[in-house]
């Protein structure tokens, strides 16, 4: 045993035969060959269920200066619980679980599983809900269902606990910056509020279909009020998703209040939002992601390629996060990359954002000890 482990063996359980470490060595940034080809193998495995043991690890961290993963489920695509640097240890917070209901907000710790919260009253909802948790969404996610009402992850969390090598820190307001989306980069998450919502009642799912774009994004403007989610998708991602149905070049699938198709809840967000992970998993073909302005979005029209465009909203920004499957290049359109291959936060953060995480890094982790290399800030 080396030194690491019998001092955290003195504090915590410690997991370090080969089949663990094989397991958490890896998460679902498998499905990226790019991603998957730098893991390391961690040096162990810890388990931490309180605040208590937050304090303790980040007290032993100070003094020995070991690198650690915090990990949820694993469930994000993009590596970010995959080891780079030898010697890391990961720290599985699933266990660390707990959470309230407030007037209008969600107050919880970050181990509990979405499956226990409870869905119908989140603002935004990874496709992922059946397996994930809410610490691994605050601190890996960005949208999901629902933000196209109401915002991306980072819109909603109001206010997030942390432990970081400089302390503790309570960050509210734009400070939740420093934190959301930054994938344990600057800080363990102890404890999160967010606010819920009321939604006005079933959604029904409606589709239409297109012979060019342009109609496609004119429909989706005028249903844009009474709709909980957008997708556009053209006729070879439509026949992948949904083969047994008639499709035209461009098509909308859409959840409405209004008349249309019954679906309960986790039938549409596992059906309908953010299918790419399934699709690519089928066809095993090439894919990647970017953000574009509603206004720019005709550009993609003759391009050869599945296309999905969920529209959504950042800040109070209307885009389309839009997915590429089986492409020969990408289009050259003045969007945002959202770059579905890189381990590095700052290929998939926007300036503003990125800098309140970089800012927060260099006064609380300055010696990159949490998830090192992850985020790029000297
Ligand atoms: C089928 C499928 C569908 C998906 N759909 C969506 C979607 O709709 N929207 C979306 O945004 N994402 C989606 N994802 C990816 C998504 O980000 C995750 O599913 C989910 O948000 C991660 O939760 P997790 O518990 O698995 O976290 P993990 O994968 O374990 O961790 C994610 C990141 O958070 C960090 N982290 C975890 N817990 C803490 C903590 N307490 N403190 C600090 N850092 C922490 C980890 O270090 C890591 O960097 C999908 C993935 C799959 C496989």
């Amino acid at each position: 045993m080396i030194e690491v482990e019998k001092i955290l063996s003195q504090y915590f359980e410690v997991y370090s035969d080969k089949e663990t470490l094989e397991k958490y060595s890896i998460d679902y940034g498998y499905l990226s060959p790019l991603l998957s080809s730098i893991r390391k193998i961690p040096k162990a495995v810890i388990k931490i269920k309180d605040e208590e043991e937050i304090r303790a690890l980040m007290e032993l961290i100070n003094e020995y200066h070991f690198p650690i993963i915090v990990r949820g489920s694993g469930s994000n695509t993009l590596g970010e619980t995959i080891p780079i640097k030898e010697g890391t240890i990961i720290v599985d917070i699933t266990g660390f679980k707990g959470f309230e209901r407030r007037s209008n907000y969600l107050i919880t710790r970050p181990g509990s599983e979405f499956n226990e919260i409870g869905i119908e009253d989140l603002p935004t909802i990874p496709t992922s809900f059946y397996m994930a948790t809410i610490g691994g969404y605050v601190a890996g996610g960005s949208l999901g269902f629902g933000s196209l009402r109401n915002g991306a992850v980072w819109d909603n969390v109001k206010e997030v606990e942390v432990y970081t090598p400089k302390g503790f820190f309570s960050l509210s307001g734009d400070d939740v910056y420093s934190v959301v989306q930054s994938a344990g980069t600057t800080g363990i998450i102890s404890k999160i509020k967010m606010r819920t919502v009321k939604r006005q009642g079933k959604v029904k799912v409606i589709r239409r279909s297109f012979t060019s774009l342009v109609n496609a994004i004119d429909f989706s403007l005028k249903i844009l009020d009474d709709a909980e989610f957008i997708s556009i998708r053209n006729k070879q991602m439509a026949e992948l998703i949904e083969p047994n149905r008639k499709w035209d070049k461009w098509n909308v699938i859409a959840g409405v209040y209004g008349e249309g198709e019954e679906a309960s809840l986790k039938d549409l967000i596992t059906t309908f939002a953010g299918t790419y992970f399934t699709a690519v998993n089928k066809t095993k073909v090439n894919y990647n992601s970017l953000d574009i302005p509603l206004e720019k979005l005709n550009y993609i029209e003759g391009m050869k390629a599945m296309i999905s465009c969920e529209l959504s909203k950042s800040r109070n920004k209307l885009f389309s996060h839009t997915y590429f499957l089986g492409y020969d290049k990408l289009p050259e359109i003045e969007g945002y990359s959202f770059n579905l291959h890189s381990y590095k936060v700052n290929d998939r953060v926007e300036a503003d954002r990125l800098k309140k995480m970089i800012d927060f890094k260099r006064k609380v982790d300055e010696d990159d000890l949490l998830n090192p290399g992850k985020l790029v800030f000297q």
